[in-house]
């Protein structure tokens, strides 16, 4: 990477290189643990062509080493911010409005939750009967949820989750 022609004193904190204030408008989701950002990228239902870059193994105080998406033009629905949580819990998003931080909120996996996921046991009622299924969170980290038709703990790794409508 060629740093030459940038402003000396942002490369000197490494974390001023993603400064959030360069979105004009949309969402920064910081703090996502290290790994996790392509996956995070993939619950959200961006319209096509919206522009999204992705950090990955940045350093970080708080974790060692982090993941972060900036998202430009687009706020992040209620679902989609749950899903991020469910995959990174105590990230952080912030929305920016008019090149500043709007809002700034600690993702946390909710407590209990209808749909976001599905059951991975393939026996479970919510297949036969093609219901939403209910589940709540067993364990904050890693998120555990427990669906709580049969029962069944699926850990965040093995969430399957439902497409937005
Ligand atoms: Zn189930």
């Amino acid at each position: 990477m060629n740093d030459s022609g940038r402003d000396p004193g942002a490369a000197r904190n490494r974390e001023n290189v993603y400064e959030v204030s360069k979105l004009d408008r949309g969402t920064v989701i910081d703090h996502l643990r290290a790994g996790t950002a392509v996956r995070a990228a993939s619950v959200l239902r961006l319209p096509p062509s919206c522009p999204m870059m992705l950090g990955v193994n940045l350093e970080s105080e708080r974790l060692g080493r982090k993941d972060i998406i900036k998202i430009r033009h687009y706020e992040l629905s209620e679902e989609e911010a749950a899903k991020v949580a469910l995959i990174s819990p105590d990230a952080t998003l912030s929305i920016i409005r008019d090149f500043s931080v709007a809002q700034k909120i600690d993702l946390h996996p909710p407590i209990a939750f209808r749909g976001l996921i599905r059951c991975t046991n393939d026996v479970c009622i919510t297949h036969s009967e093609g219901i939403r299924g209910r589940f709540f969170v067993a364990s904050h980290d890693p998120v555990t949820a427990a669906c709580e038709y049969c029962g069944r703990h699926i850990t965040a790794d093995h969430f399957e989750f439902e497409k937005n409508a």
